[in-house]
């Protein structure tokens, strides 16, 4: 049987992508936005773990010793980092591992966001690509309601306010629409 063909167009995610490994040819294709929510996440989880993680995951000098270093990352968490054992040894040796807690935390995680789908350093290109994007995206900069006013306005709001007679608009707190709507 032959083996199947990386399957690049269709989005899915070969199931062997923990594996680290990179098959020949062209390189994986793989969904960017997923790689940077998986570093994001991966971010947050670190944040949270890294004083006590720091010092031996930092010091680790195989895959075993990585794993058992991961086991002190906060319990609830599902365990998938320390399936990225190999990953991340071979991140946190990199010559241009940073020196400083945050831009540690920030260059593993975005490191491993593929979870080695891709290179470390495609990886953190990704992810750098993807916040890039974000920064660019447009957003509300003003909102406006339309709106009936008791005083006979029916139209826009301006400032949130009523044009014709500058009655404020009102906006019920989550207790009240709670209420009113178990009524
Ligand atoms: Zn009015």
């Amino acid at each position: 049987m032959r083996k199947p063909k990386n399957d690049g167009k269709s989005g899915k995610i070969s199931l062997d992508r923990l594996s680290g490994k990179r098959g020949r040819g062209r390189p994986r294709w793989v969904p960017a936005a997923l790689v940077r929510s998986c570093a994001d996440n991966y971010r947050r989880l670190l944040e949270r773990g890294w004083n006590d993680l720091e010092d031996p995951l930092l010091a680790a000098q195989s895959e075993q010793e990585v794993a058992v270093a991961l086991r002190r990352v906060p319990p609830g968490y599902p365990h998938e980092l320390s399936l990225l054992a190999p990953l991340i040894l071979k991140v946190i040796k990199e010559p241009k591992f940073p020196k400083r807690k945050k831009a540690q935390i920030n260059f593993l995680a975005d490191s491993i966001g593929a979870g080695g789908a891709v290179t470390p350093r495609r990886s953190r290109d990704i992810c750098a690509e993807e916040r890039a994007r974000d920064a660019q995206r447009h957003h509300i900069l003003r909102y406006e309601f339309w709106i009936e006013c008791s005083c006979g306005y029916k139209g826009r709001s301006e400032n949130h306010s009523c044009r014709d007679c500058g009655a404020i608009l009102y906006l019920p707190t989550a207790s009240e629409s709670d209420a009113s709507r178990d009524q």
